[in-house]
């Protein structure tokens, strides 16, 4: 089922016997987690998992399927598996085995909509992109992410708490004026705020678009959350950068800061605010590096998560979907340096060596005054394989913790695991609220 990795096609695309895209292979890439950071339901699994003799595919796979067969023999049909194509090592490959999905977070947020015979939506991947297949879902569909602490640091600084109150004051100044743009990385709460101001959700393939479209509505644009795929946005569309304000910093200011401390005169001639969140896997990025590999022949292609001037020094820039196909595409003996996710970039190499290109990762420079690249999400690598042989497990067993099960509106402290949950009427107002966001970037990005 995994595609042919010297097709042109990106394997996202690929489809299967299941209609469902698959990644390529993967190398694993997992880091162990201390037996004490795994909640109580999840640690006999996480006891087998670390008494294994390694960490290789061929120990670390059978033993999965030990627990995921079973589940799939009870479920059947009905069960669809789902990963983000930032997870790496196992979770991915083990996906690719039983025909789920591999995919970036457009494509795992339709999922469920397109497959409403499945009723049980297992996601590897951060809590917000599970929460966007639950906002989509049916209601005999459930979903589960395998671990719910799996965040992502850009959407933590974006939680609501912090928005509101910086909308609602944008909404006294501007009113009706203003439309919310929220990036997919966001908590379903964000997505809601977007779609009440008559904006709509975007993601890096298709945020261009999406900004090109608000901007047509001559509306006070507010991007959240992040403020590099916004700044880099405004650029690719030939924006004035000197008409986008960046907001405070939520680290360290949070909700705490008025209009009138950014500058209402600098405000009231924004053509676009930008939220000041960041992705920290993007953000190690410098434009030294990109030099220090071109200086040397490499290509260099970025995601715009990275800062603007990566993205300006750069050869070329794009989202995930854009750097598979550059490299897909990539003719023998081509050599490329890309700067995103390090699961991606080790996905890519792979695959690329295979053809006879060369594929490294930007920030994989071991000189000194040169930053080291990391594995890889380390927030959505979370969802570790004991996470999923459990979560299976005890769905299977009718015991499945209730903190895994993810709905509408639900937001979870990554670091305690607690969790805020709506009830029913307001989760239905949020869901025809988000629903009305994702919408518009539907319609959007597929006319
Ligand atoms: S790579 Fe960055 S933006 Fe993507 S999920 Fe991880 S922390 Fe969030």
């Amino acid at each position: 089922m995994t595609p042919d990795p010297s097709s042109p096609n990106h394997p996202l695309e690929a489809p299967t016997p299941s209609g469902i895209s698959l990644a390529p292979r993967v190398p694993i890439c997992q880091s162990d987690l201390p037996l004490d950071w795994y909640q109580e339901e999840f640690k006999p699994y996480a006891e087998e998992y670390l008494a294994l003799p390694d960490r290789t595919p061929e120990t670390v796979l059978p033993w999965l399927d030990s627990y995921v067969e079973p589940a799939l023999n009870h479920f059947g049909d009905s069960l669809l598996l789902l990963a983000h194509y930032y997870m790496g090592g196992e979770i991915v490959k083990l996906v690719e085995r039983y025909g789920g999905g591999v995919s970036d977070s457009y494509v795992l947020a339709l999922q469920a909509r397109r497959n409403p015979e499945k009723k049980i939506i297992v996601e590897s991947a951060v809590h917000f992109m599970a929460e966007t297949v639950a906002l989509l879902a049916r209601d005999d569909q459930r979903v589960f992410i395998t671990n719910p602490k799996a965040g992502c640091t850009m959407e933590m600084l974006a939680k609501d708490h912090m928005v509101l109150p910086a909308v609602d004051q944008l909404q006294e100044r501007y009113g009706e004026d203003l439309l919310v743009i929220a990036y997919m990385n966001t908590a379903g709460r964000i997505k809601a705020i977007a779609g009440s101001t008559g904006g709509a959700v975007c993601t890096s393939s298709n945020a261009h678009k999406v900004v090109a479209w608000a901007r047509k509505q001559n509306k006070k644009i507010l991007f959240v959350p992040d403020q590099h795929l916004g700044r880099n946005t405004a650029w690719k569309l030939g924006m004035d950068l000197d008409k986008l304000v960046t907001l405070p910093d939520p680290k360290s200011r949070g909700a705490a800061w008025t209009l009138e401390e950014v500058g209402l005169e600098s405000l009231d001639q924004a053509e676009m605010l930008l939220w000041g969140s960041a992705c920290g896997v993007h953000t190690i990025f410098n434009a030294g590096q990109v030099r220090w590999w071109q200086e040397r022949g490499w290509q260099t292609l970025v995601h715009p998560e990275s800062p603007l001037e990566v993205v300006q020094a750069a050869d070329g820039v794009g989202s995930t979907k854009y750097l598979w196909n550059a490299v897909a595409e990539a003719p023998k003996g081509a050599k490329i340096a890309i700067g995103t996710e390090g699961h991606f970039v080790r996905n890519a190499r792979v695959e690329a060596a295979r053809r006879g290109v060369e594929v490294k990762h930007l920030a994989e420079i071991s000189e000194p005054g040169f930053s080291h690249a990391g594995c890889g999400c380390a927030t959505m690598s979370r969802n570790d394989p004991p996470h999923l042989a459990g979560l299976l497990d005890l769905l299977r067993r009718g015991e499945a913790p209730d903190l895994c099960e993810v709905l509408a509106g639900d937001v979870v402290d990554e670091v305690t695991g607690s969790r805020d949950r709506m009830d029913a009427a307001e989760r239905d107002q949020l869901t025809r609220d988000a629903q009305l966001s994702l919408e518009r970037m539907i319609e959007i990005t597929e006319s």
